[in-house]
């Protein structure tokens, strides 16, 4: 069986071996980018380079990255879609171009994997207003298959609509991709079919998206698509998905990263995988949640009710209702979730070369615990309340609407097929079409809202993220100046609104010194101080003082922030950037709030007035 760290291995040293430098995983909660929750692709944290910024590794770049994708949390249960995933990627910075890219792809996926050709297929854009038809790279393709001995092209590469990657409804860069599919039916029934034919065998999990490549070639701008001076390539390349095809899988959680997660569940619930295809769906939905909320976790959210918080809480509620569906007692789920699958999480992870290894999950195993504990805990009486809820319900009306099980759906986090079941218990049923329309019409508004929220977009959060985050490099100087150099930075976080940064201190701070640490933040800004980059090795990073935060792997070379000239800088930190030009700009600093999270680490927001 391959595992999931032999095709990292063989991933990384391939594109390694075509001049790309290996990068890092940044972590799953994007450090300097309030539009989104959670790092959702590998190129995520690449934004600021694909947009023409010098990446300090250079223009070929690979990793691993792990992802989040809460977008896809009603695919969960299907057998292909995951909430976290694992996202190989390579990126050319302005430098090779398409050909390079599909001649690697195929290369790598049917020479380095050996993936039979016949069971690929490959979709590419179909032209519309914003670009024409990627003829090229369908050609491209085509020789490649062609230069294969019994294998044909002829309906393998399909035109389709969809293979566009851009922002929507904003000007940046965007372009056609091209997507490589892997035929998950046996041997027998691969071959050449219809465009119609492929769509169909993609609906129903046949056809199973495992690459994707694409090819940023256009600018959006107020007048149109104009050809971007700096072409770059992304592309990205899902782990358990193509695990699961080299072990000839149908299925991701068949393949080595979730089966032991199945295997555990099927014992403690007395249910076999295969039974029904409910519990599938069920014992599937408890894998997903439970290992996405322990690498969540892992990367520092707790559950609350608020942005990345409410998504864990969420991910543990509907796993925790999905036990209700079969028939595992409420009150062994702590176990069953916080020792039997946590531990079968780490099992997964635990042989992981250097990259590709999460050693926050094994550092941070007893937080993960007890959150995981804690949040069961509570939630179990809400569980309770939601069904007397329904019992009340029922009582009062004497049925129970498709609209009503939505309010218990959303409220409770009850999954709609629960509550059926639930009713079906009294001999009843609700119209599904109502709940669904409930739901529709809920998501269009809360769809809407994330518009709205992305919209606020890269062009103009840029300036004040930029002003933050200068900011806590000035909040970091002031505090080891005022506090002692025992302090550093536990985290970070920067929204529109305000900054959060987390260090270590094992006392409150006196308002003396929160008043010392403000001045002395607003004195940097109103010297006007220069902040200037400089890209060097981490050794020489090192050998200037630089400050690095731990939490965080580093590639060979770095970007050094010095903020007020290089001879005796107020501060001098390792980081990806990007920074204000001079600490005029930033307005004035105000303290809104201090907090302990954890033992002797203190957390500071903070704001800046303009
Ligand atoms: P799909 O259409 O199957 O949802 P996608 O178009 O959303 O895939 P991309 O955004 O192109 O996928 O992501 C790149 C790769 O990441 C995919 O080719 C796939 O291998 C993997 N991937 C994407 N979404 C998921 C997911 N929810 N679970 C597991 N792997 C995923
Ligand atoms: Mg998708």
């Amino acid at each position: 069986m391959l595992s999931a760290n032999g095709l990292i291995t063989k991933y990384l040293s391939y594109f390694k071996s075509q001049g790309h430098a290996i990068i890092p995983s940044a972590p799953l909660v994007p450090e300097n980018d309030p539009t989104v929750l959670f790092t959702t692709a590998g190129m995520h944290p690449l934004v600021p380079f694909l947009l023409g910024q010098s990446h300090p590794q250079g223009k070929r770049l690979t990793n691993v990255q792990r992802c989040i994708r809460t977008g896809d949390i009603e695919e969960v249960g299907d057998s292909y879609h995951l909430t976290f995933f694992e996202m190989l990627g390579n990126w050319s910075l302005g430098d090779y171009g398409k050909k390079e890219t599909i001649a690697w792809s195929f290369e790598f996926l049917t020479k380095v994997l050996n993936i039979p050709p016949g069971q690929l297929h490959i979709t590419c854009f179909s032209g519309d207003s914003r670009a024409p038809r990627d003829q090229e790279a369908a050609d491209a393709w085509r020789v490649l298959f062609e230069a294969e001995e019994k294998i044909s092209p002829e309906g393998k590469i399909h035109f389709i609509p969809d293979n566009w990657w851009g922002p929507a409804g904003q000007y940046g860069p965007c372009g056609p991709d091209s997507e490589m599919f892997i035929d998950v039916r046996s041997r027998k029934h691969w071959g050449g079919v219809s465009d119609e034919d492929f769509i169909l065998l993609n609906k129903k999990g046949k056809m199973v998206e495992i690459w994707n490549d694409v090819f940023m070639t256009w600018e959006k701008t107020s007048d149109g698509y104009a050809p971007l001076s700096q072409p770059s390539i992304d592309t990205g390349m899902g782990v358990e998905r193509v695990t699961m095809a080299l072990n000839g899988f149908d299925d991701v959680y068949k393949s080595p990263l979730l089966s032991p997660l199945i295997r555990v569940i099927e014992e403690k619930s007395g249910h076999a995988y295969e039974e029904s295809v409910d519990i599938k769906r069920a014992q599937r939905v408890i894998a997903d949640h439970v290992r996405a909320a322990i690498f969540i976790l892992a990367d520092g959210v707790a559950p609350s009710n608020k942005e990345q918080g409410y998504v864990l809480r969420r991910l543990l509620r509907r796993a925790m209702v999905q036990c209700e569906f079969l028939n595992i007692p409420q009150d062994k789920t702590v176990p069953f979730f916080a020792k039997d699958l946590l531990q079968a999480v780490l099992d997964t992870y635990r042989d992981r070369t250097e990259y590709g290894f999460y050693s926050n999950i094994f550092e941070h195993e007893s937080i993960i615990c007890n959150e995981i504990t804690l949040e069961i805990s509570r939630f179990q009486k809400t569980l309770k309340k939601g069904l007397k809820e329904l019992g009340n319900l029922m009582s009062k009306q004497g049925s129970i609407s498709g609209r009503d099980a939505f309010y218990i759906y959303q409220t409770y986090g009850f999954p709609v097929e629960l509550i059926q079941e639930w009713v079906q218990t009294k001999g009843l049923s609700f119209v599904q079409a109502d709940f669904n329309e409930a739901k529709q019409s809920h998501q269009k508004q809360s769809r809407a809202g994330s518009r709205q929220r992305f919209s606020g977009g890269l062009a103009d959060h840029e300036e004040i993220s930029t002003n933050y985050h200068t900011a806590t490099h000035l909040l970091q100087a002031a505090l080891r100046k005022v506090l002692g150099e025992h302090v550093q930075q536990k985290g970070s976080n920067i929204t529109q609104d305000r900054l959060r940064f987390d260090f270590s201190h094992d006392a409150p701070l006196s308002h003396e010194q929160l008043n010392k640490v403000e001045e002395t933040v607003n004195n940097y800004i109103n010297k006007k101080l220069v902040v200037e980059c400089e890209t060097v090795s981490l050794e020489k990073a090192k050998s200037l003082g630089a400050l690095a935060f731990f939490g965080q792997k580093y590639g060979d070379s770095v970007k050094v922030y010095t903020i007020g000239g290089s001879q005796n800088p107020v501060s001098c930190e390792v980081c990806g950037g990007p920074h204000a030009i001079n600490t005029s700009q930033l307005g004035t600093f105000k303290i809104i709030k201090q907090e302990s999270i954890s033992k002797g680490i203190r957390r500071i927001k903070a704001v800046l007035i303009q």
